[in-house]
């Protein structure tokens, strides 16, 4: 035989037959690879059966993310051709499935002590039906496992914390369904592992608590008119719950991902959204002015509106406008009514007149002509026949023009009548508009909300305090010796100088505090998220602001103090015996000397 390493492979190829032929050996492909690497003399290399692996590959299970990795592993592993790969995956397989075996002595004798022991808020029966829940719905082992331990755990759980609320065990135990979260989130809350579980698990379940919290509290607001995407993400949010380990929550990822991708989109529309709606309403209220230009309190309250739109958006700014919106709705509505009926008796009144006018001067001018013809005539009659012709024609003309007088005075008292009806009607629509202004949110004179806005402005600050937590405080504010300035001034000078301390109150304050007028010159100032020494300050600060803008009355600078009393409202305290309090530490700045801010 030749040299082994001289033949080329064809040659090999073609001994291994000779080979075979001669030693009558069957010709099967393991006979002929055999005689092959004997003939070739190289070592035998085991052959790799790629396409058989991939058939392999394509049948394993992939329930759990356990098992993902596993195929994951072995696809990459036929990839490279190599068997230490194949086995190494397979190696850590079986090293698995062996400590999951390992789980079921525990697990089973856990299970079988906690049917036995008493928890709170659940029956034996109820826990054999969560049991035969998850029994019939885990169709892996893994899945099995896990759940049962979950189930195991939320009996534990309800009996340490004593909490019969915590219990579904039916849902405890299965993904995508409530309790879970609430054995998640208890365990989250707590901040303690269970005593088997290392520190770093107990890292997750927070990790695991914020993901879901995430999903549920926040995510499903941006989402809430996509209701596919809404589902999608509380289904993520349950999944995110039940992960067991970090691979399970690493394995949601690409749903995350995408979940987020499209929810940016949606997000970038609402802005648009809002963006779009806010020049709509810039739009509507530039048209609104330009129609109402009689009432300064409703120019007023619209320029007030267009401002307050110009800003970035705020809840409370935005509270705001619709207060000053329902206000201008129901003041316009009123105003509409009252201007045309008055309009309709202007127009029918100077209609009568002037038909009245044109009707009484062409009588009398008539009547004159007529009696200088007379008077000529009566100087010209030359006997008393003649005159006593004139003398009857004068007499006929008087009559007339008598006749046609008195009908001029009835019509006249009968005008009087209707303007007196008018007077009348507008004193009843007068009555009218200030009971509309009862609706109505603002004061009329400045601006400011008015007891019913306050009364409303209150109820919903008070509702976000106890919803977010945080502070909020109040200033009551009474002018100084406000009778003396009127006495002293005037009524109107009182006036302006009520409207003067609102726009000084307003330009000091936050965008977000919020002012009402609570009585004659008495003012609340409502201040969101400010401890009581910081409202004390705002307070100073808008009393100082006072000393630096002067009020103008006739080019005379007056100067208007106040004396304020400030409180922060307690935790669950009816905020109108927080305003009591405020009162009482307002009175006591009076008592001190007044121009004062005193805290409650
Ligand atoms: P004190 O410093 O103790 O508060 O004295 P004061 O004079 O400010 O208080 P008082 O309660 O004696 O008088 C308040 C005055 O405010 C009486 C009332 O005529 C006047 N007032 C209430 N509402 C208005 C208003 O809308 N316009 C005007 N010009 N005056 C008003
Ligand atoms: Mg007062
Ligand atoms: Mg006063």
């Amino acid at each position: 035989m030749a040299e082994p390493t001289q033949l080329s492979e064809i040659e090999v190829a073609r001994e291994t037959l000779r080979g075979l032929v001669s030693r009558k050996i069957p010709p099967t492909p393991d006979n002929y690879r055999a005689l092959y690497f004997e003939i070739s003399g190289a070592p035998a290399i085991a052959s790799f059966p790629e396409h058989e692996l991939k058939a392999l590959h394509a049948t394993l299970p992939r329930t759990s993310p356990e098992q993902n990795r596993f195929a994951r592993q072995f696809e990459a592993a036929i990839a490279k051709g190599n068997w230490d790969s194949v086995g190494a995956a397979l190696t850590e397989l079986l090293a698995k499935s062996g400590s999951d075996q390992l789980h079921w002595p525990g697990l089973i004798r856990d299970l079988v002590q906690q049917l036995e022991v008493h928890h709170v808020g659940l029956t034996a029966a109820k826990k054999k039906e969560a049991l035969e829940h998850v029994l019939a719905v885990s169709g892996t082992a893994d899945l099995l496992i896990t759940r049962l331990q979950s189930l195991i755990r939320s009996w534990m759980q309800n009996s340490a914390a004593g909490r019969a609320e915590l219990v579904s065990p039916v849902a405890a135990a299965v993904p995508a369904v409530p309790a879970v979260q609430a054995v998640a989130a208890v365990s989250a809350r707590d901040k303690k592992p269970p005593p088997n579980q290392p520190a770093w698990q107990g890292g997750i379940v927070d990790l695991r608590e914020i993901i879901a919290q995430l999903l549920d509290n926040t995510l499903s607001i941006v989402l809430r008119d996509k209701p596919d995407l809404a589902r999608e993400a509380s289904d993520i949010s349950n999944n995110v719950r039940a992960a067991q380990n970090a691979e399970a929550l690493i394995g949601l990822s690409e749903r995350l991902k995408k979940l987020c991708y499209r929810a940016h989109f949606i997000a970038e529309d609402q802005a648009e959204l809002s963006t779009a709606l806010v020049h709509l309403v810039q739009l509507i209220m530039e048209n609104i002015s330009e129609l109402v230009v009689e009432d300064q309190w409703l120019t007023g309250q619209i320029k007030v509106v267009r401002d307050l739109v110009l800003e970035p958006l705020d809840l409370r700014r935005l509270d705001d406008v619709e207060r000053r919106m329902k206000d201008v709705i129901v003041k316009q509505s009123s105003l509409k009514k009252n201007l045309n009926e008055a309009n309709d008796r202007l127009k029918l009144m100077l209609a009568t007149f002037v038909d009245r006018l044109a009707d009484f001067s062409e009588t009398t001018s008539d009547y004159h002509s007529k009696i200088e013809t007379c008077s000529e005539k009566i100087s010209k009659a030359s006997d008393i026949s003649e005159l006593t012709e004139v003398l009857s024609e004068v007499m006929r003309e008087t009559r007339v023009v008598q006749i046609n007088t008195a009908r001029s005075r009835d019509e006249l008292s009968t005008m009087r009548n209707r303007v007196n009806e008018a007077e009348q009607s507008v004193a009843r629509l007068q009555l009218e508009l200030s009971n509309a202004s009862e609706l109505v949110r603002h004061d009329l004179l400045t601006g400011a909300l008015n007891r019913k806005g306050l009364d409303e402005a209150l109820e919903k600050e008070i509702a976000r305090l106890r919803r977010q937590g945080g502070t909020l405080s109040l200033g009551l504010l009474d002018i100084d010796n406000f009778k003396k300035l009127n006495d002293t001034l005037g009524h109107s000078a009182g006036d302006a100088a009520l409207v003067h301390l609102v726009g000084v109150v307003q330009e000091t304050v936050r965008p977000q505090d919020t002012l009402a007028r609570y009585g004659g010159e008495e003012f609340v100032v409502l201040l969101p998220n400010t401890p009581i020494d910081d409202a004390v300050a705002a307070m100073t600060r808008v009393q100082r602001e006072l000393t630096r803008k002067f009020f103008l009355n006739k080019n005379d600078k007056i100067l208007i103090t106040f004396s304020c009393g400030v409180v922060e409202i307690m935790n669950e305290e009816d905020p109108y015996e927080a305003l009591k309090r405020a009162d009482a530490a307002m009175y006591l700045a009076k008592r001190a000397g007044k121009n004062r801010v005193i805290p409650a």
